[in-house]
């Protein structure tokens, strides 16, 4: 079967190849790939940056924002041939931890978990792939295409889920929330706050385009990073989601108390900078605050996320897929443009 795979840590490498079959033990449910995402992993992954393949194999197949159609599934599996699905990227390690141990393979503790597309397991990039049940989510089919956003959705699920289990350490009634990056993740971290009813900002370099105006069809306020107003820096939450902190950790940004900032994006290593720890200390301790970092997510978020999408406004997410590419027109997915939000990958939709 044709699938996109690299040689992990080999620079250029990316290509269209052909795998083999998926293997039986990898699970009952055979599913159709019909559309990949893709997202800053698999650019850092195809530039050589990051990723493991499975052990003994020299490539990955790629792919880990997906969406599918079960071809074939045994009865006991709880999904039918022509369900819409999702798989779940990240796989408990084999110990297991005590936080893989209780479904929470997000926060594994030991670093021996895999993730499909990512870290030693192939991914979704594939016209087929097999799965167990534990691993598939079904989503609504009224959604379509827009199904393959569930991925991403998770990651600010999970980052919504952990500012507000945080946030009930005490009483506490945040009203706004400062976004940064109106990137997919930034601007579906949006949604989820305005589904929350919080007075909405997001925060980005670009002055013109797409990505404010999706904030504000939203209903949220776009602030332009040179011009952070002043409700927008007393923001009660911070999402991160450029991977860029100095803003942030600068000592003469304001800090209101009890602030809950949560890091979701991940920057390159070995930029110089210069912080006051003083300052810094000074403004989480006194004010009672939190800095926290949320990667991957479990698959409670993986539901919560699917709630949150099907309460979305679905031309709005339509306008988030600013291009499809179908899979023989493979390399222009991976290529980035400036006006682009998500990129998707469409595998050609054969129904069981
Ligand atoms: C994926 C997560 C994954 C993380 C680190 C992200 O792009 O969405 O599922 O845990 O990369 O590998």
């Amino acid at each position: 079967m044709r699938a996109i795979t690299v040689i992990p840590g080999k620079q250029d490498s990316v290509a269209l190849t052909d795998m083999p079959e998926p293997p039986e033990e990898d699970g009952p449910v055979l599913v159709r790939t019909r559309a990949i995402g893709i997202c800053g992993t698999d650019l850092e992954i195809i530039n050589g940056e990051y990723g493991t393949a499975p052990p003994g194999q020299e490539r990955l197949i790629v792919g880990h924002e997906s969406l599918g159609r079960v071809a074939e599934a045994a009865p006991d599996t709880g999904f039918k041939a022509g369900d819409l699905v999702v798989g779940i990227v990240r796989r408990r390690d084999p110990v297991p931890c005590p936080a893989c141990a209780a479904g929470h393979w997000d926060m594994c503790i030991n670093d021996r978990y895999t993730e499909r597309g990512i870290k030693g397991r192939h991914g979704y990039a594939s016209e087929r792939y097999r799965i167990h049940p534990e691993h598939l989510v079904a989503v609504d089919p009224a959604l379509g295409v827009l199904g393959v956003l569930l991925e991403p959705a998770t990651v600010v699920a999970k980052a919504w889920d952990h500012i507000e289990k945080i946030g009930r350490r005490a009483a506490w009634a945040p009203e706004a929330v400062l976004i940064t990056g109106a990137g997919p993740i930034g601007l579906l971290a949006a949604l989820l706050a305005v589904q929350r009813g919080h007075q909405t900002y997001v925060l980005d370099l670009v002055t013109e385009g797409r990505k404010p105006e999706m904030v504000r069809r939203l209903g949220a306020t776009y602030v332009h990073s040179g011009d952070l107003t002043e409700a927008a820096a007393e923001a009660d939450i911070v999402i991160e989601c450029t991977g860029f902190i100095q803003l942030l950790l600068d000592a003469k940004s304001r800090h209101p108390r009890y602030r809950i900032i949560c890091l979701t994006g991940v920057s390159a290593v070995g930029t110089e900078s210069v912080i006051d720890p003083g300052l810094l200390n000074r403004n989480m301790v006194l004010r009672n605050s939190v800095l926290f970092g949320s990667v991957n997510a479990n698959r409670e978020h993986y539901e919560l996320a699917a709630k949150a999408l099907a309460q979305a406004d679905p031309r709005w997410l339509a306008d988030l897929i600013t291009r499809q590419v179908p899979l023989d027109q493979w390399p222009d997915a991976y290529a980035r443009r400036p006006d682009d939000i998500k990129t998707v990958l469409g595998f050609p939709d054969v129904s069981p």
